[in-house]
């Protein structure tokens, strides 16, 4: 009787499961959580990511949602506390890999409350300043800066947000100081940027690229090694180039899944994830905006997992040299 039981339970669990699993996602919506303000590069990954899930999902409703603040640690939390269904997913970025360094109490384990469904694609950053700057190019600004001492503001999304640990990175190449003004997402703080009411911002191609083009902020060079092929952005420097030596951020964005999914629906997901990421529209719109979507074999789970160990192991010693953190 008890060996019954014991074998009863588990197949029937295995039945309801995959019976959930055919139906999926039937008619109830996907929410991609977006732990960043509406309208930054983070949401519009999201945003373009969701138009194209949408098909190889049997025309699933795909809502994207913004739960902003804490350098995307308060989105990335509810996403590890959802049910478990497949309904509800995060689109997140290097900060997954950055935040079990910034954070003493981060509320989620990052390797073991997520399923991995796999990276989406790699953007490049730019160092952009206000319009009324008085520097038109990477020497003028590093006179500027070198008599504004002290006196530098900085925008960022928050602790643990891309544009963080690139505006970390760079005040640590120059030995230089400046205040940090944080955001809900790098959207606000560009309305922000572009008023003048704070002098410089490191961010995504993504979100950077039109304003560069349209000439309402000021450029100073890319974060990549190479310099960009993109139009809007090739006549720009590396700011290697400029002789910020080793400075190198790229930043990739994933896609995850609370923790227990069942295989099946987790299976679903990253097949129609590798089916989005070649959408033509999809990849068009973004290559646009200096965004490289990955190939196959870094949609795979495993693969992205490992991947995002490999990003904590890197940033973790940057992160705890810069000896910043948060309670
Ligand atoms: N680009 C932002 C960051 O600094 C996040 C966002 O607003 O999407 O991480």
């Amino acid at each position: 009787m008890k060996l019954l039981l014991k074998s009863a339970v588990p197949l029937a669990l295995l039945a309801a499961a995959s019976v959930g699993a055919q139906d999926f996602p039937g008619t109830k919506p996907i929410s991609i959580v977006v732990p960043f303000a509406a309208g930054g590069p983070t949401d519009l990954v999201a945003r373009q990511l969701a138009e194209a899930l949408r098909k190889p999902l049997n025309g699933a409703t795909v809502v994207v949602e913004n739960a902003a603040g804490a350098g995307g640690t308060i989105g990335a939390n509810k996403v590890a506390k959802a049910p478990a269904d497949g309904h509800t997913l995060l689109l997140y970025h290097i900060g997954i890999a950055t935040s079990p360094a910034l954070y003493r109490n981060l509320p989620y384990k990052t390797l073991e409350d997520f399923e991995y469904l796999g990276m989406v694609n790699e953007v490049p950053m730019t160092l952009i300043g206000r319009p009324t700057l008085p520097a038109s190019n990477y020497a003028e600004l590093a006179k500027w800066l070198e008599a504004n001492k002290g006196k530098i503001n900085l925008a960022n999304a928050g602790l643990g947000a891309a544009s963080h640990l690139c505006g970390l990175l760079f005040q640590s190449a120059l030995k230089l100081e400046m205040t940090t003004v944080p955001y809900k997402g790098t959207a606000p703080a560009m309305t922000d940027l572009i008023g003048g009411q704070v002098d410089l911002m490191c961010d995504q191609t993504t979100n950077t690229s039109s304003q560069i083009e349209g000439k309402k902020v000021k450029a100073f060079g890319v974060t990549t090694r190479q310099r960009l092929t993109t139009p809007a952005l090739k006549h720009l420097p590396t700011l290697q180039e400029v002789g910020l030596k080793d400075f190198e951020v790229n930043i990739f964005h994933g896609l995850y899944a609370p923790k227990g999914v069942p295989a099946p629906v987790l299976k679903k997901l990253n097949d129609a994830l590798k089916v989005a990421l070649k959408d033509p529209d999809f990849v068009r719109r973004q290559n646009e905006l200096g965004a490289v979507i990955v190939n196959d074999k870094r949609v795979e789970p495993a693969e992205h997992k490992k991947f995002v160990a490999s990003e904590i192991n890197k940033w973790t010693p940057v992160i705890r040299a810069a000896g910043v953190y948060a309670d």
